[in-house]
């Protein structure tokens, strides 16, 4: 038996407030959308997961999808573009598919294995969470109190068996609210799961907020990136490190200023964010970069970073050498590195050790570095 999922990406969303659809804005470190495509690629049950965005705006969501993703174009209904979504997974009759709204980013893998165990004695499963607040009805400045015992906020995914749903949306012109809709005048066997607070829909612009602090455990686990560098030294006056010019009986040589502390910085940010390292983004074949400013390395790297829903945090750096002498230089160097980063001080650190006269460093052939970067989800601001 397969299980597939069909996430339904195709509202305009223009409720939540911003310039795009609120399914593709960024919340935390990724995108609306995203976290449940993530949800879905990264559970072991799950065979194929299927995206429906707006005909013609595909681009918006992935250049190319991941592995295991397919991208279809939806209908102007909801339920249309949920049809689409099914067709596009073509499976068995009794095959399971799971039928998700990306504006509910919250969708965690308990949910999903919850909605599978559920469908092996139900036609269908949704999760579901009970009604605490009390109910009224309001007719003109009059209010009812409606018995919210057997009430229930349903959310998403909700799971069926991919012949009957495929049928009951297939043989249909109703624009439903949900796909358990569909199914009711069926006298269908539903299975109730507990749903969660995370699970909640992002409508209006202060749900980015709220939604933020609900993800915070996964969204804020740092990431820790590591660089290294070493440059050759050669005769000449002065090295460039951490921006700053010291004298000394060589020059460190290289493409760019051969600024390996800034180097090593620069790639160990580009590894936090898992976005390849200096070289690709600098080629040293590049004539443009003959001389260049590490710290317009440095900073693109913070850009590439921010824009992949990542901000430095802190850096520590570690210079390895048997001269110059870094100590007399190194609150210059974190105040240099501070002001290029971005950072406040006291989250920049420099050390320098020699390596006893052993290796390229002790024979004074080079000069080296590491660095270690921890960056954070970006907050969402909106
Ligand atoms: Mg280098």
């Amino acid at each position: 038996m397969k299980i597939g999922v069909v996430i339904v990406a195709g509202g305009k969303g223009l409720r939540a407030g911003g310039d795009v659809p609120k399914q593709l804005q960024r919340l935390g470190a990724r995108r609306v959308f995203e976290w449940s495509v993530n949800a879905c690629l990264s559970h072991p049950n799950i065979d194929q997961t299927v995206l429906v965005v707006p005909a013609g705006q595909s681009r918006d969501y992935y250049q190319t999808p991941p592995n295991g993703v397919q991208m279809v174009a939806g209908g102007d209904t909801r339920t249309a573009s949920v049809l689409c979504g099914l067709k596009a997974l073509q499976f068995g009759d009794d095959d399971i598919v799971l039928i998700h709204d990306a504006a509910r980013p919250g969708l965690g893998h308990d949910i999903i294995s919850r909605l599978i165990e559920a469908m092996s004695t139900a036609d269908a499963s949704a999760p579901a969470r009970k009604i605490l607040d009390a109910v009224k009805r309001k007719s003109g400045t009059q209010l009812e109190s409606v018995n919210r015992d057997n009430l229930y906020r349903v959310q998403t995914p909700q799971a069926f068996r991919y012949g009957r749903i495929l049928s009951l949306l297939s043989n249909t012109d109703h624009n439903y609210i949900d796909d358990l809709a569909a199914l009711e005048a069926n006298g269908a066997n539903v299975r109730l799961v507990d749903g969660t607070p995370q699970l909640a829909k992002i409508t209006e612009p202060g749900d980015f907020r709220t939604m933020t602090h609900l993800l915070a455990p996964v969204s804020s686990i740092p990431r820790i990136g590591f660089g290294y560098d070493m440059h050759r030294l050669e005769p000449g006056e002065n090295v460039i490190l951490c921006g700053i010019s010291i004298p000394h009986s060589h020059s460190l040589a290289g493409h760019s200023d051969a600024d390996v502390a800034w180097h090593a910085l620069t790639d160990a940010i580009l590894g936090a964010a898992a976005l390849g390292d200096i070289g690709d983004h600098f080629p040293p074949t590049d004539p443009q970069w003959q001389g260049a400013d590490s710290a317009v390395f440095l900073r693109h790297a913070i850009k590439l970073a921010r824009e992949a829903g990542y901000t430095l945090q802190s850096c520590d750096l570690t210079l390895i050498c048997e001269a110059p002498k870094i100590k007399p230089h190194r609150e210059q160097m974190r105040q240099r590195t501070a002001e290029a980063t971005n950072l406040s001080l006291n989250n920049v650190s420099i050390k320098a050790t020699t390596t006893e006269k052993l290796g390229p460093t002790g024979r004074r052939e080079g000069i080296a570095a590491q660095a270690v970067a921890v960056l954070s989800a970006t907050e969402h601001t909106a």
